[in-house]
């Protein structure tokens, strides 16, 4: 699995299906427009339905914030109405993926120039290994940091920079949590399949999505990039400081 921080490769089969359809029955409607004159009106407004059906996949920065709910819903619609095909050719994880991929890109431009103030991160219980009793789902720093799993590794760099972080074992806990908190930006660390429902549900939140590694399966001792999750929040989050402008790590026993 390809873990590089904002690697843009990935969003273009989505890409190709969600503009090139749209722009070839556009094409097509304005070809028959010119070569017929019966229901020349009915094909001109076809094109012009198509063409607008593209529109959204150029809006870029505040447009594209401003926006956001209408793209989601009309990109979501091409996600999931062509998962079945993916599904079909053995490509369905590498086609929500892109989409992801797609949504990623989008919500970097828009936080790149002007970073997100409250950012929340959204992380699946499945990261903590199967055998570990450490209680995280109270509290991260319940976890001893053995080097077993993902969970040491995140903690380490989620004190150092204070983020705002949850971990769940239920995606409606994480919809309710991330509703509640109210942030301007969410990261959220997921199989394929749940970020593909996480952004159609919170179309009103930018939401940057990042994949997780299933090596045992799914829902199993899972794991991700924590350096891909540094980069994203480094990139496109304000740094927490205190009162006279620095940045202040959270310092391990302040939050024991
Ligand atoms: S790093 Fe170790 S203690 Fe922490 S959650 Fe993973 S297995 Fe448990």
């Amino acid at each position: 699995m390809n873990t590089r921080p904002f690697s843009p490769a990935r969003a273009w089969p989505f890409l190709v299906i969600r503009r090139g359809i749209p722009l070839g029955f556009a094409l097509a409607g304005l070809a028959s427009a010119l070569l017929h004159t019966s229901g020349r009106g009915w094909l001109l407004l076809f094109t012009v339905a198509c063409l607008a059906a593209v529109g959204p996949t150029y809006k870029r920065g505040d447009s594209y914030l401003k926006n956001r709910r209408a793209i989601i819903r009309w990109d979501g619609f091409w996600a999931t109405a062509f998962r079945p095909f993916a599904r079909f050719l053995g490509q369905e994880d590498a086609w929500v993926l892109a989409f992801c991929a797609w949504n990623n890109r989008r919500v970097k431009e828009a936080f790149e120039l002007r970073p997100a103030r409250k950012a929340l991160v959204l992380l699946p219980h499945c990261i903590q290994m199967a055998r570990c009793k450490a209680e995280i789902l109270e509290e991260f720093t319940n976890c001893f940091e053995c080097g077993l799993c993902t969970v040491g590794d995140y903690l380490r760099a989620s004190l150092l920079a204070r983020w705002d972080a949850r971990i769940t074992n239920r995606s409606h806990k994480a919809y309710r949590e991330a509703r509640e908190f109210r942030p301007d930006l969410i990261v959220a660390v997921s199989c394929a399949d749940r970020l593909l429902k996480g952004l159609i549900k919170l179309p009103e939140v930018p939401v940057y999505a990042i994949p997780l590694q299933l090596p045992h399966g799914m829902c199993v001792d899972t794991a991700f990039s924590v350096p891909h999750l540094q980069a994203v929040m480094e990139a496109l989050v304000k740094p927490k400081r205190d009162a006279e402008g620095k940045v202040t790590p959270l310092r391990h026993e302040e939050s024991a």
